[in-house]
């Protein structure tokens, strides 16, 4: 199973609606629409990779 990155439903590959490849990771849609909005802009959708620096306040 794969989460639909739009609506986080959980698709099964086999059986999905639609497929998706965004920097080098397929993505599943349990929906044309859902991959539709997807295609539209990615990067609402997919989280980076790189987890957020946090900088301690006071440290330079
Ligand atoms: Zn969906």
């Amino acid at each position: 199973m794969q989460k639909d990155p739009v609506c986080g439903m959980l698709v099964d590959e086999n059986e999905a609606a639609g497929q998706r490849a965004y920097q080098g990771k397929a993505y599943y849609f349990c929906s044309p629409d859902c991959l539709d909005k997807f295609i539209k802009a990615p990067e609402r959708f997919v989280t980076p990779q790189a987890p957020l620096q946090q900088t301690p306040p006071g440290e330079h």
